[in-house]
């Protein structure tokens, strides 16, 4: 799998975490940006090296794009709060 930054390319390490608004903090390519405590799903997702955020699809750079109808809805906006 060839996962990294598509703005600087930096590759999460698989101790890297996030943390979700209801507090809990997870590998989340793990789990393709969802939660596993709350279920929140993710659709962009924050580089803990340049801080910018991306949609989740984006930072995976082997796999054709994807249908964004097939994935399920979510909040993007606390992804800027
Ligand atoms: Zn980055
Ligand atoms: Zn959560």
């Amino acid at each position: 799998m060839d996962i990294y930054c598509p703005k600087c390319e930096w590759e999460p390490p698989s101790q890297a975490r996030w943390s979700c608004k209801c507090g809990h903090a997870w590998h989340t390519f793990d789990t393709h940006g969802r939660c596993p405590e709350c279920g929140h799903v993710w659709r962009e997702t924050q580089c803990l090296a340049c801080h910018r955020w991306s949609p989740h699809h984006d930072w995976y750079h082997d796999l054709p794009p994807v249908d964004l109808d097939e994935v399920e809805e979510g909040e993007t906006v606390e992804a800027y709060a």
